[in-house]
């Protein structure tokens, strides 16, 4: 089977169109392992979480899914991020809205937990340091933790009592061995690592290899649809900052 691992599409319909499109060219996918974060800061929530549905798939919330359906408090965002989740929520239908509120917390497939911050904390912590790692590989049981949430690509390894943090740079391969793992695939919609192309992974469980992959999308398209829709400027400028 062949894993689309994909985190914080962020209402990026081009972005994820891009992505999908660029799985189709490394010959295809089975299945979308979704790491939360499909809506929030982006103009086009509906037919992201639309699009998600039409694919085999798991997907677990992020604090953007939960905040724009008010099953989070926003007094935490900064103030375009909660101007961007009042326009999610008054964007969404129903049954979208309903849809993110069933979104499950984590979930364990096999040899991973997916959790969208981190298997401690799911929805909120960014998970970043070899010190926070150490303490989060203590909470799950599957070999490999697969997280989103920081935008920022990068592995935790565990090796005996020993935490390292590497990058995952574009066309990386992790083969997946004894050693315990967390993996973040950056982010599909909003980039922070200062390169602004879609991130993701594909985890093929016949080879057991994880591979990075970076992907070129016409970042204008959805900077011009965020202006239609009145959201926040500086949203619109980081996208083509990658950051
Ligand atoms: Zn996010």
């Amino acid at each position: 089977m062949r894993y689309a691992i994909l985190g914080d599409i962020h209402s990026n319909l081009t972005a994820f169109q891009a992505v999908l499109q660029d799985l189709d060219s490394r010959g295809g996918f089975d299945r979308i392992w979704c790491l939360g974060d499909v809506v929030g800061y982006g103009p086009e929530p509906h037919r992201c979480i639309e699009l998600l549905q039409q694919y085999d798939y798991v997907c677990i919330a992020g604090n953007h899914d939960w905040a724009a359906v008010g099953s989070i408090d926003i007094s935490d965002f900064n103030p375009d991020a909660a101007q961007a989740c009042r326009w999610t929520e008054q964007s969404m239908s129903l049954e979208d809205k309903e849809y993110l509120k069933g979104l499950p917390a984590t979930i364990s497939i096999g040899e991973f937990t997916l959790a969208h911050g981190s298997p401690r904390e799911p929805i909120w912590e960014y998970l970043l340091s070899v010190g926070q790692a150490v303490d989060n590989f203590q909470h799950f049981d599957t070999n490999f933790c697969l997280i989103g949430h920081s935008h920022i690509p990068l592995v935790f390894e565990q090796q005996s009592d020993t935490v390292t943090l590497q990058n995952f740079p574009d066309g990386a391969v992790l083969t997946l061995g004894k050693n315990r793992l967390i993996i973040n695939p950056g982010s599909v919609g909003q980039p922070r690592d200062h390169d602004p192309r879609a991130s993701y992974a594909l985890y093929d469980s016949k080879t057991g290899a994880v591979c990075h992959y970076r992907v070129e999308y016409d970042i204008s398209v959805t900077q011009v649809k965020m202006q239609q829709e009145g959201l926040p400027d500086f949203l619109i400028q980081r996208l083509s900052l990658g950051w």
